[in-house]
């Protein structure tokens, strides 16, 4: 049997819903809880259909979720277990969170959260903030030191946790941001991968949330009441250019609604033909087939654009 089940039954209602509190007739049920019933529904068929058009989680894996302590990381949890819970296959969490020791990270919340619902975890405890701030001079950016220590940390405790697979709690929205910043900053047409070999060629990578909108993760954790940690403990300044990048995607999105998921669906629909990369189309051999090719140019004539796709 294979992870594609997981869709079908996504779609059914979640019975942890009704263990959550939702009343139990549809005329008993306030606004609120019908709103929640289908965000939860939304969420868990979004995640089960990331998961099964990459192909992220199969049989026997030994998932490692990474919980930082912010909306997306739990709300990607609570998911994957809602998913877990019901999936046709067998296959393993382990919630793992890595205290920096950044000053005020409260230590207990997140183990508090954890033992709570009886979920297989583990808090690695490492002073990698002393470590950056003695190492880059006042004023200059710590997140590349920061996250190159925090990886190298992630990848020893997978292994020695067993998993085979990382979960990472990023969102259709920090993919759209990505994908804009690597074009406006770095050159290139790159997003953020929904699945991929870790750097060490050790583990997969999977990002569940991928098709998953933020403000979703926003009403969720809400909903959940979720014990959120901040996330500016480290006194780092925020990443000032991804900021604006978000602030200009959401400015579009206000003027033109429906544009985040045709941007969306465009980074899953590339045409290697009518970019400019050789690499990926072989430009310089090119022949004139001699039969009509509806993909083919059409010279002089402008590109029929399609119309907006029906989002996720
Ligand atoms: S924002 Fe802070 S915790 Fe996050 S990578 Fe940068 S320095 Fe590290």
């Amino acid at each position: 049997m294979t992870f594609s089940d997981i869709e079908s039954h996504a779609r059914e209602p979640a019975p942890s819903a009704v263990e959550d509190g939702a009343a139990s007739g549809p005329a008993a049920r306030t606004r609120a809880e019908r709103e929640a019933l289908k965000l939860e529904k939304r969420l868990c068929r979004q995640v089960g259909q990331a998961i099964v058009d990459f192909n992220m989680i199969e049989e026997g894996d030994r998932v490692m979720v990474c919980l930082s302590g912010g909306k997306d990381s739990y709300g990607l949890l609570d998911v994957l277990r809602r998913l877990q819970a019901r999936a046709p296959i067998r296959f393993e969490l382990v919630a793992v969170n890595l205290d920096q020791k950044q000053p005020g990270f409260p230590a207990e919340v997140l183990p508090n959260y954890l033992q709570a619902l009886g979920i297989e975890h583990h808090i690695e405890t490492q002073d990698t903030y002393s470590i950056v701030k003695a190492k880059i001079p006042e004023g200059k950016t710590t997140c590349s030191l920061c996250s190159r220590l925090r990886r190298g940390i992630l990848y020893r405790v997978a292994r020695e946790l067993r998993c085979n697979k990382i979960a990472l709690g990023h969102h259709r929205d920090d993919m759209l941001q990505t994908f804009f910043l690597n074009m406006f900053f770095g050159g290139k047409l790159k997003g953020m991968p929904p699945k991929l070999a870790s750097d060490n060629g050790e583990f997969i990578v999977i990002r569940p949330l991928a098709y998953v909108d933020e403000r979703d993760l926003v009403a969720w954790a809400e909903h959940r009441a979720f014990p959120i940690i901040p996330c500016n403990l480290c006194g780092s300044q925020e990443n000032l250019q991804r900021q604006q990048v978000g602030e200009m995607l959401r400015q579009w999105q206000r003027q033109h609604p429906g544009r985040i998921e045709s941007l969306f669906t465009a980074l899953q629909n590339v045409v290697p033909s009518h970019l400019m990369d050789a690499r990926l189309h072989d430009f310089r051999h090119l022949q004139a087939g001699g039969v009509f090719d509806a993909d083919g140019d059409k010279a002089f004539d402008e590109e029929p654009i399609a119309p907006p796709p029906v989002p996720v």
